[in-house]
């Protein structure tokens, strides 16, 4: 997908001028991207007819090559389209808020429900009561007390035979006479949108009154969710969106579709089972994403939580200076380890897809990886900082004590090589792999 994006850029970068014909070949593209991206139809249309319009409004630019221009104007239409502005959960109201979780039947609710408990209670220092309205299944009040045990959040005690409301309206008042904040209620689901769902929506929705009212989605069920956001919102009035099970979606293009059919933002997103797994919504890391440009600032971010500062530092500085020996390239690979392997940080980069097919050609997954460390781990310390010194007999030596074949080494050897001008090439550039690695 980026590949054939970035294709489709560098041939438009060597005309001169941007035509209407390169507009329309661009979009072509561009469209062809978004449905590879599990966007909705309707909003592909949408998206590429207002980029269209844009495009060709603007006069054909001198000084910014044409590829530029179309990149800019559809990643900034898509942007756009998914809400420039970052929205939290909005507390603004007395105490205790209430907070009520919609959505189909494994779609992530309770896990949602508790993940942004313990995001209110850890980061806002807001004091959190969750209450399951789930009895429909009978191990749903269970799963979410046994959430709350695990993360330190209180729940409503259950009680047998109480209905939906009843159990809503004696959270309320639990919320109130404890002292709570907020008060966050689950609600059940069904596998598909019915009328009994959404009258029981509307019901508790009556009598505890919502200041947000989160639609819970499945990005990985794609066209189908659009349709089920609709129906939610149509009925309920959501306030907001959470986005899960964003781990498993690599393409994005659910939170285009959902933002586009129902204008609300997306608050959240869930990114792993872990109740710790909750993410701002990005508006430009998702554009980039469903581009296919690469993932940047999420690159940035998540390095700056593993990279060691001192060690980031030093390696700066060597970038600085040209070098990069295999000290470093050990350095690199327990870095890289640490940020999801290295089929995690190179997707994250833009322009490396390329780099990515060769060395998954060339197998080098986390097991390799491994062996590599190894084999560096083998030589001397003189042979890291000048991997020229490794003539053919030192190669066997190396190979004996790594129990690895002399043919590894050459090849560890040649993407040093290839890491090493890469590094030189981005160090040069602000905001690149240097900038990274300085940035700590
Ligand atoms: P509910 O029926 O809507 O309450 O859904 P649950 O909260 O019980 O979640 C259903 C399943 O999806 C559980 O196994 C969760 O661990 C899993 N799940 C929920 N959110 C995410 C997420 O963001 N990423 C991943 N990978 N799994 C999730
Ligand atoms: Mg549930």
């Amino acid at each position: 997908l980026s590949d054939r994006l970035s294709g489709i850029f560098d041939k438009l970068s060597k005309r001169g001028a941007l035509s209407e014909s390169d507009v329309n070949a661009a979009l072509r593209e561009v469209r062809r991207a978004l449905i590879e991206a599990d966007v909705a139809l309707d909003v592909v249309r949408q998206f590429t007819e207002q980029v269209k319009q844009k495009a060709v409004g603007v006069e054909v630019i001198k000084s910014v090559s044409p590829g530029q221009m179309v990149i800019k104007l559809v990643h900034d239409q898509m942007v756009e389209m998914l809400g420039a502005d970052a929205k939290v959960i909005d507390l603004n109201a007395p105490s205790p808020v209430p907070i009520m979780m919609v959505g189909l039947q494994g779609s992530g609710k309770t896990t949602s429900t508790a993940k942004i408990a313990l995001r209110l209670q850890t980061r806002d220092r807001k004091k959190v009561l969750m209450a399951s309205l789930d009895t429909r299944r009978p191990a749903a009040q269970e799963q979410l007390r046994v959430l709350g045990e695990q993360n330190d959040i209180a729940t409503l005690p259950i009680v047998a035979g109480q209905t939906p409301t009843q159990i809503a309206e004696r959270a309320i008042n639990a919320a109130k006479l404890g002292g709570f904040d907020v008060v966050m209620l689950d609600t059940a689901g069904r596998t598909h949108v019915d009328e009994p769902l959404m009258v029981e929506m509307e019901e508790i929705r009556k009598v505890t009154n919502p200041h947000e009212i989160l639609l819970v989605a499945d990005s990985l069920t794609g066209q189908d969710a659009v349709n089920v956001a609709k129906s939610f919102d149509e009925r309920c009035d959501v306030t907001g969106i959470v986005l899960t099970r964003v781990d498993g979606d690599g393409r994005g293009g659910a939170a285009l579709s959902m933002r586009a059919v129902t204008g609300k933002p997306i608050k959240l997103m869930g990114t792993g089972e872990k109740a710790d797994a909750l993410e701002e919504f990005h508006p430009e890391r998702i554009a980039g994403r469903i581009l296919g440009m690469g993932d940047i600032v999420s690159l940035v971010e998540k390095a700056a939580e593993n990279i060691d500062a001192e060690k980031a530092a030093a390696a700066a500085e060597k970038l600085r200076k040209g070098k990069f020996d295999l000290e470093d390239l050990k350095d690199q690979l327990g870095q890289m380890a640490k940020l999801g392997g290295m089929s995690g940080i190179m997707g994250l980069m833009p322009g490396i897809g390329k780099l990515k097919k060769q060395m998954s050609a060339a197998n080098l997954d986390d097991s390799v990886v491994n062996r590599q460390v190894a084999i560096i781990n083998s030589m001397t310390r003189a042979e890291r900082r000048n991997p020229k010194l490794l003539n053919a007999s030192r190669k066997k030596r190396v190979a004996a004590g790594a129990g690895v074949q002399v043919s590894e080494i050459n090849k560890l050897l040649k993407m040093h090589r290839q890491m090493a001008d890469m590094m030189k090439m981005l160090g040069k550039k602000k905001g690149g792999l240097g900038g990274l690695f300085g940035g700590g």
